[in-house]
């Protein structure tokens, strides 16, 4: 199988390609150049296999320039009891006869970017052996928050790679913020922007495509990659836990063969919601994908009426995650409903480029809308939400599959549909204490205390352990301090590498 770009104007490569060069040269995104299936029967042998089988099975599909042996080893040493802290890697939880949470925050740095950064530190050196590439490999990360911390625990002291980690300075949650800036290891680095996380993509993004600054850098023997969700090799084992968690169902007996169930999925930047996209095309029995936005509702608007317009104003809300305006791998989506049509993609995507807002034609709108449905929840219904369901079920949530929530109970109110759903759930409720415990105990319980002493207060009320990951932060030494202009993050990347030389 090959990769190509979105944008149609670079030439094919292989899986290690795709991997090793994060975006296309053209500035598109890597794309399978044909479908792949999994059948009802692959799927019912799935419901037998542990999570680190089922990963095999999947990635072995798209990443057919890797030898099974390969991919073996990745995913033992990804998927690991002493990185995870729950056998089952992924484990889904069950609310109500409806209703099922797949947690997909037991990894290291308690979100779900673990479930992929986890492996792509394990794929990327590989895949530059493979394509021959005699440079070191220097990974640009955007971060909302909790990408840049899951990229800098699978990358640290990773041979042949250095990693630097760019995160908007007062756009990330004070645990995200301490997690990244105390950061050990020999070749990482992160870097404050004064920006929002758009800003601070569109940096990175324009570096990646500068033929200067990749020029330079050239020369001191480093060529750049991304771990962000633009590189294919997040994407895949993203896919996998879909996968896994219909898996579970049948295994439960909780469905029938065949039988199709939602997913809801707290969105940013869609790369998540496009993993599930990507197995409900390999036959996974998907019936909506439901797309759960904050008030940074750009999505939601673009689902229901073709418009996407980032031309308004940017929140910061209680899932800072999720404060994005530009969903980078929505041009993924765009390049499947078309059939593949890079010449509408590169129009379209020239249009938010220049003009900051596009419109699909309304056959592209009817099949999107075939699949997907959208709704937001702004901050108080979050938090009202986190505390209906500690109270109804017990359950504790964090902030942003609080939104999934909320925007599953309107999915139902509006369609009445009963079919067994799946919230995924993409973070620890640990990592946003501040809100978590404010929704279940009250403002005055929370008053006067620090994210640390709230993870104790938390763990106490709820009987919930406080995730390995988290504990003691604010004990460790800050090792990361600068701080730039987005206009400086060229510089900056051309200084860190080339100090480092
Ligand atoms: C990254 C992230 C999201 C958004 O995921 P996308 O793939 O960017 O859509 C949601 N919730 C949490 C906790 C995240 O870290």
């Amino acid at each position: 199988m090959l990769y190509q770009s979105t944008r149609g104007n670079s030439q094919p490569v292989s899986a290690a390609g795709a991997i090793k060069l994060g975006i296309a040269p053209d500035g598109g995104l890597f794309v399978p150049d044909r479908p792949v299936y999994v059948t009802a029967g692959e799927l019912a042998l799935m419901a037998g296999m542990t999570y680190q089988e089922r990963a095999a099975s999947i990635l072995q599909l798209f990443l057919t320039d890797f030898t099974s042996g390969e991919i073996r080893e990745c995913v033992q040493g990804a998927y690991d009891r002493e990185k995870f802290d729950v056998p089952e890697i992924a484990p889904l939880q069950k609310l109500d006869e409806h209703l099922y949470v797949l947690e997909l925050w037991h990894g290291p740095t308690c979100a779900f970017k673990d479930m992929a950064l986890q492996i792509l530190p394990r794929l990327l050196p590989r895949a530059v052996k493979k394509t021959g590439e005699d440079r070191e490999i220097a990974i640009l990360v955007a971060t909302s928050g909790d990408t840049g911390k899951a990229a800098l625990e699978g990358f640290r002291d990773v041979p042949g790679t250095h990693i630097i980690v760019f995160f908007p300075a007062r756009g990330v949650s004070e645990v995200q913020r301490l997690q990244m800036i105390t950061q050990e290891g020999r070749n990482v680095h992160v870097v404050a922007v004064e920006g929002n996380f758009d800003q601070t993509q569109s940096g990175v993004k324009a570096i990646f495509t500068d033929s200067a600054v990749n020029a330079a850098v050239d020369r001191r023997g480093y060529r750049f990659s991304s771990a962000n969700s633009i590189n294919w090799g997040r994407l895949v084992p993203q896919i996998v836990y879909y996968f896994s968690a219909y898996a579970d169902l049948l295994a439960k007996g909780e469905i029938a063969s065949g039988e199709t169930v939602n997913f809801v999925v707290p969105t940013g930047n869609f790369g998540n919601i496009l993993a599930a996209f990507y197995a409900r095309q390999m036959g996974l029995p998907v019936k909506r994908l439901i797309c759960a936005a904050n008030r940074n509702n750009v999505l939601t608007d673009f689902i229901r009426t073709g418009t996407y317009d980032r031309t308004r104003e940017f929140y910061r809300t209680i899932s800072p995650s999720m404060d994005i305006l530009i969903s980078s791998n929505l041009e993924r989506l765009l390049y499947e409903v078309t059939g593949g049509d890079a010449a509408r993609v590169r129009e379209w995507m020239g249009a938010l480029q220049t003009a900051g807002r596009y419109q699909v034609d309304g056959e592209t709108l009817e099949k999107i809308q075939a699949v997907f449905w959208s709704d937001f929840a702004g901050d108080p219904a979050t938090m009202e939400t986190i505390r209906n369901t500690y109270r109804q079920y017990g359950y504790l949530m964090d902030t942003h599959t609080a939104v999934g929530k909320y925007v599953y109970d309107r999915y139902v109110e509006a369609t009445r549909d009963t079919s067994k759903t799946v919230i995924a759930s993409t973070a620890s409720p640990f990592k946003f204490n501040q809100s978590v415990a404010t929704a279940i105990l009250g403002e005055e319980a929370v008053r006067g205390k620090g994210e640390f002493e709230l993870l104790e207060t938390l763990s106490r009320a709820t009987g919930l352990p406080i995730p390995k990951g988290l504990k003691d932060l604010d004990k460790k030494p800050v090792r990361h301090t600068l701080t730039v202009a987005p206009e400086e993050m060229k510089r900056v990347v051309q200084e860190l590498l080339t100090g480092r030389n």
